[in-house]
Protein backbone atom coordinates (compact mmCIF):
# COMPACT_ATOMS: atom_id res chain seq x y z
CA UNK A 1 0.00 0.00 0.00
CA UNK A 2 1.00 3.45 -0.61
CA UNK A 3 2.18 5.55 2.08
CA UNK A 4 1.50 8.58 0.96
CA UNK A 5 -1.45 10.28 -0.45
CA UNK A 6 -2.94 13.38 -2.05
CA UNK A 7 -5.62 13.83 0.86
CA UNK A 8 -6.18 11.42 3.87
CA UNK A 9 -9.63 11.41 5.40
CA UNK A 10 -9.96 10.27 8.96
CA UNK A 11 -13.45 8.71 9.51
CA UNK A 12 -15.82 6.86 7.28
CA UNK A 13 -18.97 8.40 8.55
CA UNK A 14 -21.14 10.35 5.75
CA UNK A 15 -19.11 13.12 6.22
CA UNK A 16 -15.35 11.33 5.85
CA UNK A 17 -16.66 8.38 3.08
CA UNK A 18 -18.38 10.73 0.65
CA UNK A 19 -15.58 13.20 1.05
CA UNK A 20 -12.93 10.67 -0.08
CA UNK A 21 -15.15 9.35 -2.75
CA UNK A 22 -15.95 13.37 -4.01
CA UNK A 23 -11.76 13.46 -4.01
CA UNK A 24 -11.30 10.69 -5.81
CA UNK A 25 -13.85 11.84 -8.26
CA UNK A 26 -11.88 14.87 -8.70
CA UNK A 27 -8.85 12.98 -9.75
CA UNK A 28 -6.94 12.64 -6.46
CA UNK A 29 -4.95 9.71 -4.73
CA UNK A 30 -7.20 9.64 -1.28
CA UNK A 31 -7.90 7.09 1.58
CA UNK A 32 -9.89 7.33 4.25
CA UNK A 33 -9.28 5.49 8.19
CA UNK A 34 -11.71 3.97 10.06
CA UNK A 35 -11.44 2.71 13.65
CA UNK A 36 -14.64 1.43 14.39
CA UNK A 37 -13.90 -2.78 12.96
CA UNK A 38 -16.11 -5.72 12.20
CA UNK A 39 -15.90 -8.75 14.08
CA UNK A 40 -14.54 -10.40 11.14
CA UNK A 41 -11.22 -7.69 11.24
CA UNK A 42 -12.42 -5.36 8.61
CA UNK A 43 -13.32 -1.66 8.89
CA UNK A 44 -17.53 -0.59 9.02
CA UNK A 45 -18.02 2.17 7.23
CA UNK A 46 -21.08 4.56 7.37
CA UNK A 47 -20.51 5.80 11.16
CA UNK A 48 -22.42 6.88 13.07
CA UNK A 49 -25.41 7.53 10.34
CA UNK A 50 -25.69 4.07 8.95
CA UNK A 51 -24.99 2.08 11.81
CA UNK A 52 -26.66 3.73 14.48
CA UNK A 53 -28.08 7.07 13.96
CA UNK A 54 -30.38 7.78 10.38
CA UNK A 55 -30.95 4.28 9.56
CA UNK A 56 -31.40 2.08 12.09
CA UNK A 57 -33.75 4.57 13.59
CA UNK A 58 -35.68 5.38 10.86
CA UNK A 59 -35.75 1.46 9.69
CA UNK A 60 -37.72 0.94 13.54
CA UNK A 61 -39.55 3.99 12.86
CA UNK A 62 -40.90 2.71 9.73
CA UNK A 63 -42.06 -0.49 11.16
CA UNK A 64 -43.65 1.01 14.42
CA UNK A 65 -45.52 3.52 12.36
CA UNK A 66 -46.87 0.42 9.94
CA UNK A 67 -48.04 -1.41 12.93
CA UNK A 68 -50.04 1.35 14.72
CA UNK A 69 -51.38 2.25 11.17
CA UNK A 70 -52.17 -1.57 10.54
CA UNK A 71 -53.58 -2.18 14.65
CA UNK A 72 -55.79 1.43 15.12
CA UNK A 73 -56.30 3.08 11.13
CA UNK A 74 -56.77 0.25 8.39
CA UNK A 75 -60.39 -0.29 10.20
CA UNK A 76 -61.31 2.92 9.19
CA UNK A 77 -60.35 1.85 5.54
CA UNK A 78 -62.57 -1.17 5.58
CA UNK A 79 -59.41 -3.49 6.31
CA UNK A 80 -59.89 -6.22 8.91
CA UNK A 81 -56.85 -7.04 10.58
CA UNK A 82 -57.67 -6.63 14.38
CA UNK A 83 -54.98 -9.36 15.43
CA UNK A 84 -52.30 -7.83 14.41
CA UNK A 85 -48.55 -8.67 16.33
CA UNK A 86 -45.46 -7.34 16.47
CA UNK A 87 -42.30 -9.00 16.35
CA UNK A 88 -39.62 -6.83 18.25
CA UNK A 89 -36.74 -9.67 17.07
CA UNK A 90 -37.45 -10.02 13.73
CA UNK A 91 -38.50 -5.98 13.59
CA UNK A 92 -34.57 -5.96 14.74
CA UNK A 93 -33.44 -8.59 12.30
CA UNK A 94 -34.39 -6.24 9.50
CA UNK A 95 -32.89 -3.28 10.44
CA UNK A 96 -29.38 -4.97 11.02
CA UNK A 97 -30.08 -6.52 7.68
CA UNK A 98 -30.44 -2.90 6.14
CA UNK A 99 -27.57 -1.56 8.27
CA UNK A 100 -25.59 -4.41 7.01
CA UNK A 101 -26.14 -4.08 3.35
CA UNK A 102 -25.76 -0.47 3.21
CA UNK A 103 -22.22 -0.24 5.09
CA UNK A 104 -21.18 -3.08 2.58
CA UNK A 105 -22.21 -0.76 -0.15
CA UNK A 106 -20.16 1.72 0.77
CA UNK A 107 -17.15 -0.46 0.88
CA UNK A 108 -17.94 -1.12 -2.47
CA UNK A 109 -18.53 2.14 -3.51
CA UNK A 110 -15.01 3.24 -2.16
CA UNK A 111 -13.23 0.65 -4.12
CA UNK A 112 -15.17 1.29 -6.97
CA UNK A 113 -13.81 5.05 -6.85
CA UNK A 114 -9.90 3.91 -5.97
CA UNK A 115 -10.37 5.38 -2.46
CA UNK A 116 -7.90 3.47 -0.47
CA UNK A 117 -9.43 2.35 2.66
CA UNK A 118 -7.14 2.06 6.24
CA UNK A 119 -8.50 0.18 9.46
CA UNK A 120 -7.16 1.15 11.93
CA UNK A 121 -7.50 4.78 14.33
CA UNK A 122 -5.87 7.83 12.88
CA UNK A 123 -4.48 10.50 14.59
CA UNK A 124 -2.47 13.59 12.97
CA UNK A 125 0.72 14.07 13.76
CA UNK A 126 1.66 16.84 11.74
CA UNK A 127 0.51 19.18 9.71
CA UNK A 128 1.26 16.54 6.95
CA UNK A 129 1.27 13.43 8.41
CA UNK A 130 -1.50 10.63 10.08
CA UNK A 131 -0.36 8.21 11.83
CA UNK A 132 -2.67 5.13 12.30
CA UNK A 133 -2.50 2.38 14.75
CA UNK A 134 -4.20 -0.86 13.40
CA UNK A 135 -5.81 -3.55 15.51
CA UNK A 136 -2.94 -5.51 16.24
CA UNK A 137 -1.52 -2.30 17.81
CA UNK A 138 1.06 -1.56 14.77
CA UNK A 139 1.05 2.08 13.81
CA UNK A 140 2.03 3.11 10.76
CA UNK A 141 2.87 7.06 9.15
CA UNK A 142 1.21 8.14 6.20
CA UNK A 143 2.38 11.03 3.83
CA UNK A 144 -0.78 13.25 3.12
CA UNK A 145 -0.95 16.64 0.69
CA UNK A 146 -4.14 17.50 2.98
CA UNK A 147 -6.20 15.81 5.87
CA UNK A 148 -9.67 15.82 6.15
CA UNK A 149 -11.13 14.95 9.95
CA UNK A 150 -14.33 13.56 9.75
CA UNK A 151 -14.22 12.06 13.64
CA UNK A 152 -17.79 12.77 14.21
CA UNK A 153 -19.26 12.73 17.60
CA UNK A 154 -20.27 10.14 20.44
CA UNK A 155 -23.29 10.92 23.14
CA UNK A 156 -23.31 13.04 26.15
CA UNK A 157 -23.35 11.53 29.29
CA UNK A 158 -24.65 13.27 32.68
CA UNK A 159 -23.31 12.43 36.23
CA UNK A 160 -27.32 11.50 37.38
CA UNK A 161 -27.40 8.83 34.80
CA UNK A 162 -24.58 7.04 34.65
CA UNK A 163 -25.47 4.40 31.80
CA UNK A 164 -25.91 0.81 33.29
CA UNK A 165 -25.91 -2.24 30.62
CA UNK A 166 -28.73 -2.96 29.06
CA UNK A 167 -30.94 -0.73 31.63
CA UNK A 168 -30.21 2.71 31.45
CA UNK A 169 -28.82 3.40 27.58
CA UNK A 170 -27.46 5.68 25.19
CA UNK A 171 -29.29 5.92 21.74
CA UNK A 172 -26.96 3.02 20.50
CA UNK A 173 -28.36 1.08 23.50
CA UNK A 174 -32.75 2.14 22.23
CA UNK A 175 -31.82 0.60 19.00
CA UNK A 176 -31.14 -2.95 20.33
CA UNK A 177 -34.34 -3.31 22.91
CA UNK A 178 -35.06 -7.19 21.69
CA UNK A 179 -38.64 -6.55 23.74
CA UNK A 180 -40.69 -3.78 24.65
CA UNK A 181 -40.26 -2.03 27.86
CA UNK A 182 -43.59 -2.03 29.77
CA UNK A 183 -42.17 1.86 30.83
CA UNK A 184 -39.99 3.48 29.29
CA UNK A 185 -38.18 6.82 30.30
CA UNK A 186 -36.97 9.10 28.28
CA UNK A 187 -34.74 11.96 29.45
CA UNK A 188 -34.59 14.83 27.11
CA UNK A 189 -37.23 15.75 24.37
CA UNK A 190 -34.69 16.71 21.70
CA UNK A 191 -34.71 14.54 18.26
CA UNK A 192 -33.28 11.59 19.12
CA UNK A 193 -35.76 11.51 22.12
CA UNK A 194 -38.77 12.15 20.21
CA UNK A 195 -38.26 9.54 17.60
CA UNK A 196 -36.93 6.69 19.34
CA UNK A 197 -39.85 7.31 22.28
CA UNK A 198 -42.28 7.31 19.32
CA UNK A 199 -40.74 3.84 18.57
CA UNK A 200 -41.39 2.22 22.06
CA UNK A 201 -44.27 4.26 22.57
CA UNK A 202 -46.28 2.64 19.31
CA UNK A 203 -45.46 -1.08 20.07
CA UNK A 204 -46.87 -0.49 23.50
CA UNK A 205 -44.43 1.39 26.22
CA UNK A 206 -45.90 3.78 28.29
CA UNK A 207 -43.24 6.72 27.25
CA UNK A 208 -42.40 9.50 29.89
CA UNK A 209 -40.54 12.05 28.47
CA UNK A 210 -38.46 14.32 30.72
CA UNK A 211 -36.97 17.35 29.56
CA UNK A 212 -34.76 20.11 31.23
CA UNK A 213 -36.38 22.70 29.09
CA UNK A 214 -39.34 24.90 29.34
CA UNK A 215 -40.27 25.48 26.34
CA UNK A 216 -40.64 22.25 23.45
CA UNK A 217 -38.54 21.86 20.41
CA UNK A 218 -37.52 25.28 20.55
CA UNK A 219 -35.45 25.28 17.74
CA UNK A 220 -38.85 24.84 16.04
CA UNK A 221 -41.38 27.36 14.57
CA UNK A 222 -43.61 27.94 17.48
CA UNK A 223 -46.96 26.76 15.68
CA UNK A 224 -45.37 23.96 14.28
CA UNK A 225 -43.90 22.87 17.67
CA UNK A 226 -47.28 23.76 19.52
CA UNK A 227 -49.12 21.20 17.02
CA UNK A 228 -46.26 18.80 16.65
CA UNK A 229 -46.52 18.44 21.00
CA UNK A 230 -50.47 18.45 20.77
CA UNK A 231 -50.09 15.33 18.61
CA UNK A 232 -47.17 13.37 20.27
CA UNK A 233 -49.43 13.60 23.82
CA UNK A 234 -52.57 12.33 21.50
CA UNK A 235 -50.38 9.40 20.50
CA UNK A 236 -49.48 8.61 24.35
CA UNK A 237 -45.91 10.44 25.04
CA UNK A 238 -46.04 11.88 28.24
CA UNK A 239 -43.66 14.31 27.82
CA UNK A 240 -42.78 16.84 30.91
CA UNK A 241 -41.00 19.86 30.43
CA UNK A 242 -38.83 21.89 33.20
CA UNK A 243 -38.16 18.18 34.38
CA UNK A 244 -34.69 18.77 35.54
CA UNK A 245 -33.23 15.02 35.92
CA UNK A 246 -31.14 14.68 39.24
CA UNK A 247 -30.62 11.36 39.95
CA UNK A 248 -31.06 7.89 38.88
CA UNK A 249 -30.34 3.85 40.22
CA UNK A 250 -31.32 0.36 39.05
CA UNK A 251 -33.28 -1.40 41.79
CA UNK A 252 -33.10 -5.26 40.40
CA UNK A 253 -35.06 -4.60 37.64
CA UNK A 254 -36.57 -1.17 37.85
CA UNK A 255 -34.62 1.96 36.99
CA UNK A 256 -35.55 4.68 39.72
CA UNK A 257 -35.17 8.40 38.13
CA UNK A 258 -34.87 11.48 40.36
CA UNK A 259 -35.89 14.60 39.04
CA UNK A 260 -37.41 18.22 40.31
CA UNK A 261 -39.97 20.40 38.39
CA UNK A 262 -42.26 23.24 39.38
CA UNK A 263 -43.93 21.26 42.07
CA UNK A 264 -40.69 20.27 43.39
CA UNK A 265 -38.56 16.55 43.89
CA UNK A 266 -40.54 14.06 41.85
CA UNK A 267 -39.51 10.44 41.63
CA UNK A 268 -40.53 7.95 38.91
CA UNK A 269 -39.93 4.27 37.95
CA UNK A 270 -39.37 2.67 34.88
CA UNK A 271 -37.99 -0.65 33.54
CA UNK A 272 -35.68 1.15 30.92
CA UNK A 273 -34.17 4.37 30.44
CA UNK A 274 -32.95 5.86 27.73
CA UNK A 275 -30.69 9.29 27.78
CA UNK A 276 -30.34 11.11 25.04
CA UNK A 277 -29.22 15.12 26.11
CA UNK A 278 -27.54 15.39 23.36
CA UNK A 279 -23.79 14.77 21.49
CA UNK A 280 -20.56 15.70 21.65
CA UNK A 281 -17.58 15.97 18.98
CA UNK A 282 -15.45 13.16 19.44
CA UNK A 283 -12.14 14.51 18.81
CA UNK A 284 -10.22 12.52 22.00
CA UNK A 285 -6.88 11.80 20.69
CA UNK A 286 -7.68 12.35 16.82
CA UNK A 287 -5.19 15.14 16.89
CA UNK A 288 -1.40 15.07 18.65
CA UNK A 289 -0.62 17.82 20.56
CA UNK A 290 1.63 20.51 18.89
CA UNK A 291 0.35 20.09 15.73
CA UNK A 292 -1.69 23.70 16.05
CA UNK A 293 -5.05 22.74 15.29
CA UNK A 294 -7.50 24.84 17.33
CA UNK A 295 -10.75 23.17 19.10
CA UNK A 296 -13.89 25.97 20.14
CA UNK A 297 -14.40 25.92 24.07
CA UNK A 298 -17.31 23.43 23.36
CA UNK A 299 -14.34 21.16 21.99
CA UNK A 300 -15.48 20.95 18.20
CA UNK A 301 -12.38 21.68 15.74
CA UNK A 302 -12.40 25.35 15.19
CA UNK A 303 -12.85 25.54 10.84
CA UNK A 304 -13.80 28.73 8.72
CA UNK A 305 -17.03 28.96 6.70
CA UNK A 306 -15.03 26.70 3.91
CA UNK A 307 -13.54 23.79 6.99
CA UNK A 308 -10.35 25.04 7.20
CA UNK A 309 -9.15 24.54 10.32
CA UNK A 310 -6.31 26.96 11.96
CA UNK A 311 -3.64 25.11 10.47
CA UNK A 312 -2.89 25.10 6.49
CA UNK A 313 -4.13 21.97 4.52
CA UNK A 314 -6.12 20.57 7.51
CA UNK A 315 -9.90 20.33 6.98
CA UNK A 316 -12.42 19.24 9.53
CA UNK A 317 -16.32 18.55 8.82
CA UNK A 318 -19.50 17.08 10.08
CA UNK A 319 -20.04 16.49 13.72
CA UNK A 320 -16.76 17.25 14.67
CA UNK A 321 -17.20 20.78 14.05
CA UNK A 322 -19.94 23.95 14.51
CA UNK A 323 -23.20 23.54 13.20
CA UNK A 324 -26.28 20.99 13.22
CA UNK A 325 -25.54 17.79 13.76
CA UNK A 326 -27.15 16.49 10.34
CA UNK A 327 -25.72 13.33 7.94
CA UNK A 328 -26.41 15.54 5.05
CA UNK A 329 -24.39 18.85 6.18
CA UNK A 330 -21.61 16.41 7.15
CA UNK A 331 -21.74 14.89 3.17
CA UNK A 332 -22.05 18.24 1.83
CA UNK A 333 -18.99 19.54 3.85
CA UNK A 334 -17.18 16.96 2.46
CA UNK A 335 -18.06 17.19 -1.03
CA UNK A 336 -17.32 21.28 -0.71
CA UNK A 337 -13.33 20.39 1.14
CA UNK A 338 -12.51 17.51 -1.57
CA UNK A 339 -13.67 20.29 -4.19
CA UNK A 340 -11.73 22.49 -2.49
CA UNK A 341 -8.51 20.38 -2.09
CA UNK A 342 -8.88 19.58 -6.09
CA UNK A 343 -8.68 23.68 -6.54
CA UNK A 344 -11.90 24.48 -7.53
CA UNK A 345 -14.24 27.00 -6.12
CA UNK A 346 -16.54 25.47 -3.80
CA UNK A 347 -18.86 26.95 -0.50
CA UNK A 348 -22.12 25.59 1.45
CA UNK A 349 -25.63 27.22 1.86
CA UNK A 350 -25.59 26.79 5.45
CA UNK A 351 -28.86 29.01 5.81
CA UNK A 352 -30.42 26.48 3.22
CA UNK A 353 -29.81 23.19 5.52
CA UNK A 354 -33.12 21.11 5.67
CA UNK A 355 -34.02 19.56 9.46
CA UNK A 356 -36.68 16.63 10.03
CA UNK A 357 -37.49 14.72 12.89
CA UNK A 358 -38.81 11.38 11.70
CA UNK A 359 -42.21 11.18 14.22
CA UNK A 360 -45.59 10.80 12.96
CA UNK A 361 -46.18 13.05 11.53
CA UNK A 362 -42.48 14.23 10.40
CA UNK A 363 -41.91 17.57 11.17
CA UNK A 364 -39.43 19.76 9.01
CA UNK A 365 -38.06 22.62 8.50
CA UNK A 366 -35.65 24.91 6.37
CA UNK A 367 -34.50 28.79 6.99
CA UNK A 368 -35.44 30.88 9.85
CA UNK A 369 -38.78 30.61 11.72
CA UNK A 370 -41.14 33.06 12.77
CA UNK A 371 -39.52 33.79 16.58
CA UNK A 372 -36.08 34.27 14.81
CA UNK A 373 -37.17 36.71 12.44
CA UNK A 374 -38.95 38.75 15.10
CA UNK A 375 -35.90 38.34 17.22
CA UNK A 376 -33.34 39.47 14.89
CA UNK A 377 -35.94 42.37 13.74
CA UNK A 378 -36.99 41.29 10.31
CA UNK A 379 -40.78 41.94 9.24
CA UNK A 380 -42.22 39.05 7.67
CA UNK A 381 -45.39 38.05 6.08
CA UNK A 382 -46.72 33.97 6.51
CA UNK A 383 -49.05 31.74 4.91
CA UNK A 384 -50.28 28.62 6.75
CA UNK A 385 -52.34 25.87 5.27
CA UNK A 386 -53.47 22.62 7.35
CA UNK A 387 -53.35 19.29 6.29
CA UNK A 388 -57.36 19.03 7.30
CA UNK A 389 -58.25 21.16 4.12
CA UNK A 390 -56.43 18.97 1.72
CA UNK A 391 -58.10 16.36 -0.18
CA UNK A 392 -54.58 13.97 -0.66
CA UNK A 393 -54.38 14.36 3.27
CA UNK A 394 -58.10 13.00 3.62
CA UNK A 395 -57.40 10.18 1.29
CA UNK A 396 -54.45 9.23 3.21
CA UNK A 397 -55.89 9.55 6.78
CA UNK A 398 -53.06 12.28 7.34
CA UNK A 399 -55.08 15.20 8.27
CA UNK A 400 -52.69 16.19 10.76
CA UNK A 401 -50.45 19.37 10.46
CA UNK A 402 -49.87 22.71 8.84
CA UNK A 403 -47.36 23.79 6.24
CA UNK A 404 -45.68 27.31 7.06
CA UNK A 405 -44.51 29.82 4.46
CA UNK A 406 -42.52 33.06 5.45
CA UNK A 407 -41.61 35.69 3.58
CA UNK A 408 -39.65 38.54 3.60
CA UNK A 409 -42.70 41.20 3.69
CA UNK A 410 -41.10 43.94 1.73
CA UNK A 411 -39.18 41.59 -0.71
CA UNK A 412 -41.59 38.42 -0.51
CA UNK A 413 -38.59 36.42 -0.34
CA UNK A 414 -39.00 32.84 0.85
CA UNK A 415 -37.04 32.59 4.07
CA UNK A 416 -38.39 30.03 5.74
CA UNK A 417 -40.19 26.71 5.03
CA UNK A 418 -42.22 25.16 8.22
CA UNK A 419 -44.03 21.41 8.10
CA UNK A 420 -45.71 18.84 10.29
CA UNK A 421 -47.18 16.29 8.90
CA UNK A 422 -47.16 13.23 6.75
CA UNK A 423 -44.07 13.16 4.04
CA UNK A 424 -43.20 16.51 5.48
CA UNK A 425 -39.58 15.19 5.19
CA UNK A 426 -40.02 15.02 1.62
CA UNK A 427 -41.77 18.32 1.29
CA UNK A 428 -39.33 20.46 3.08
CA UNK A 429 -37.03 19.92 -0.16
CA UNK A 430 -39.20 22.39 -1.93
CA UNK A 431 -38.51 25.49 0.60
CA UNK A 432 -34.27 24.20 0.28
CA UNK A 433 -34.67 24.93 -3.07
CA UNK A 434 -36.68 28.18 -2.93
CA UNK A 435 -34.03 29.27 -0.63
CA UNK A 436 -31.24 28.34 -3.01
CA UNK A 437 -32.90 29.75 -5.98
CA UNK A 438 -33.84 32.67 -4.08
CA UNK A 439 -37.67 32.10 -4.97
CA UNK A 440 -40.40 34.43 -3.82
CA UNK A 441 -43.84 32.97 -2.54
CA UNK A 442 -45.71 34.35 -5.19
CA UNK A 443 -43.12 32.39 -7.47
CA UNK A 444 -44.51 29.04 -5.37
CA UNK A 445 -47.82 30.71 -5.37
CA UNK A 446 -47.52 30.90 -9.64
CA UNK A 447 -46.10 27.11 -9.20
CA UNK A 448 -48.03 24.17 -10.84
CA UNK A 449 -48.53 21.63 -8.46
CA UNK A 450 -49.67 17.79 -9.26
CA UNK A 451 -53.33 16.87 -7.96
CA UNK A 452 -54.15 15.29 -4.97
CA UNK A 453 -50.28 15.22 -3.53
CA UNK A 454 -49.91 16.61 -0.19
CA UNK A 455 -47.57 19.41 -1.56
CA UNK A 456 -50.15 21.28 -2.41
CA UNK A 457 -50.35 22.25 0.96
CA UNK A 458 -47.28 24.14 -0.08
CA UNK A 459 -48.73 25.52 -2.63
CA UNK A 460 -52.00 26.92 -0.60
CA UNK A 461 -49.55 28.35 2.09
CA UNK A 462 -47.32 30.04 -0.26
CA UNK A 463 -50.76 31.80 -2.10
CA UNK A 464 -51.78 32.01 1.67
CA UNK A 465 -49.11 34.54 1.88
CA UNK A 466 -50.59 37.32 0.27
CA UNK A 467 -54.43 35.96 1.45
CA UNK A 468 -55.04 33.93 -1.71
CA UNK A 469 -55.44 30.59 -0.67
CA UNK A 470 -58.10 28.68 -2.88
CA UNK A 471 -59.15 26.03 -0.41
CA UNK A 472 -59.26 27.70 2.94
CA UNK A 473 -61.07 31.30 3.88
CA UNK A 474 -57.81 33.38 4.37
CA UNK A 475 -58.40 36.68 2.94
CA UNK A 476 -56.45 39.30 4.51
CA UNK A 477 -57.46 43.11 4.97
CA UNK A 478 -55.75 45.44 2.98
P1 LIG B 1 -19.95 10.00 12.16
O1 LIG B 1 -21.09 9.45 11.40
O2 LIG B 1 -20.03 9.97 13.64
O3 LIG B 1 -18.67 9.20 11.66
C1 LIG B 1 -17.41 9.40 12.21
C2 LIG B 1 -16.58 8.17 11.94
O4 LIG B 1 -15.23 8.46 12.30
C3 LIG B 1 -16.98 6.95 12.75
O5 LIG B 1 -17.13 5.85 11.90
C4 LIG B 1 -15.82 6.76 13.73
O6 LIG B 1 -15.59 5.40 14.05
C5 LIG B 1 -14.68 7.33 12.92
N1 LIG B 1 -13.54 7.80 13.72
C6 LIG B 1 -13.56 8.67 14.76
N2 LIG B 1 -12.32 8.90 15.20
C7 LIG B 1 -11.50 8.19 14.41
C8 LIG B 1 -10.10 8.01 14.37
N3 LIG B 1 -9.29 8.64 15.23
N4 LIG B 1 -9.58 7.19 13.43
C9 LIG B 1 -10.38 6.53 12.55
N5 LIG B 1 -11.71 6.67 12.54
C10 LIG B 1 -12.26 7.48 13.46
N6 LIG B 1 -28.78 12.83 11.02
C11 LIG B 1 -29.58 13.08 9.97
O7 LIG B 1 -29.23 13.91 9.12
N7 LIG B 1 -30.76 12.42 9.81
C12 LIG B 1 -31.20 11.51 10.70
O8 LIG B 1 -32.26 10.93 10.54
C13 LIG B 1 -30.38 11.22 11.83
N8 LIG B 1 -30.77 10.32 12.74
C14 LIG B 1 -29.93 10.02 13.79
C15 LIG B 1 -30.36 9.10 14.73
C16 LIG B 1 -29.56 8.79 15.81
C17 LIG B 1 -30.03 7.77 16.81
C18 LIG B 1 -28.29 9.41 15.95
C19 LIG B 1 -27.39 9.06 17.08
C20 LIG B 1 -27.86 10.35 15.03
C21 LIG B 1 -28.69 10.68 13.94
N9 LIG B 1 -28.32 11.63 13.00
C22 LIG B 1 -29.15 11.92 11.94
C23 LIG B 1 -27.04 12.36 13.09
C24 LIG B 1 -26.02 11.75 12.12
O9 LIG B 1 -25.84 10.38 12.41
C25 LIG B 1 -24.70 12.49 12.23
O10 LIG B 1 -24.91 13.87 12.05
C26 LIG B 1 -23.72 12.01 11.18
O11 LIG B 1 -23.47 10.63 11.30
C27 LIG B 1 -22.40 12.77 11.27
O12 LIG B 1 -21.52 12.31 10.30
P2 LIG B 1 -19.95 12.40 10.50
O13 LIG B 1 -19.36 11.78 9.28
O14 LIG B 1 -19.56 13.77 10.87
O15 LIG B 1 -19.63 11.51 11.78
P1 LIG C 1 -30.80 17.32 21.21
O1 LIG C 1 -29.86 18.40 21.46
O2 LIG C 1 -31.65 17.34 20.00
O3 LIG C 1 -31.79 17.18 22.45
C1 LIG C 1 -31.35 16.95 23.76
C2 LIG C 1 -32.42 17.42 24.73
O4 LIG C 1 -32.07 16.99 26.02
C3 LIG C 1 -32.54 18.93 24.76
O5 LIG C 1 -33.89 19.29 24.57
C4 LIG C 1 -32.05 19.28 26.17
O6 LIG C 1 -32.70 20.40 26.72
C5 LIG C 1 -32.39 18.02 26.93
N1 LIG C 1 -31.58 17.84 28.15
C6 LIG C 1 -30.24 18.06 28.31
N2 LIG C 1 -29.87 17.76 29.57
C7 LIG C 1 -30.99 17.33 30.22
C8 LIG C 1 -31.26 16.88 31.56
N3 LIG C 1 -30.30 16.80 32.47
N4 LIG C 1 -32.53 16.51 31.88
C9 LIG C 1 -33.52 16.58 30.95
N5 LIG C 1 -33.31 17.02 29.69
C10 LIG C 1 -32.08 17.38 29.32
O7 LIG C 1 -29.94 15.98 21.29
P2 LIG C 1 -30.28 14.49 20.90
O8 LIG C 1 -31.74 14.26 20.81
O9 LIG C 1 -29.46 13.66 21.81
O10 LIG C 1 -29.68 14.38 19.45
C11 LIG C 1 -28.33 14.75 19.17
C12 LIG C 1 -28.20 15.24 17.78
O11 LIG C 1 -28.26 14.17 16.85
C13 LIG C 1 -29.33 16.17 17.37
O12 LIG C 1 -29.10 17.48 17.75
C14 LIG C 1 -29.33 16.05 15.88
O13 LIG C 1 -28.43 16.97 15.35
C15 LIG C 1 -28.83 14.63 15.64
N6 LIG C 1 -29.99 13.79 15.25
C16 LIG C 1 -30.68 14.13 14.14
C17 LIG C 1 -31.80 13.39 13.78
C18 LIG C 1 -32.55 13.77 12.56
O14 LIG C 1 -32.03 14.54 11.76
N7 LIG C 1 -33.77 13.28 12.37
C19 LIG C 1 -32.19 12.31 14.54
C20 LIG C 1 -31.47 12.02 15.68
C21 LIG C 1 -30.36 12.75 16.02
Amino acid sequence: MADKFDVIVIGAGPGGYVSAIRAAQMGLNAAVVEKWISDDGKPVFGGTCLNVGCIPSKALLEASHKFVEAKHDFDDMGIEASDVQMDVKKMMARKDKIVKNLTGGVAGLLKANGVTAIQGTGKVTGAKQVEVTDKGGKATTYDAGNIVIAAGSVPVEIPPTPLVDGMVVDSTGALEFQETPKRLGVIGAGIIGLELGSVWNRLGAEVTVLEAMEDFLPMVDGAIAKETQKLLKKQGLDIRLSARVTGSEVKGKEVVVKYTDSKGDQEITFDKLIVCVGRKPYTQGVIAEGVGVELDQRGFIHVDDQCRTSVPGIYAIGDCVRGQMLAHKASEEGVMVADIIAGHKAEMNYDAIPSVIYTFPEVAWVGINEQEAKAAGIEVKTGTFPFAASGRAMANNATEGMAKIIANAETDRVLGMHIVGQHAGEMIAQGVIALEFGSSAEDLALTCYAHPTMSEAVHEAALAVDGHAIHMANRKKK
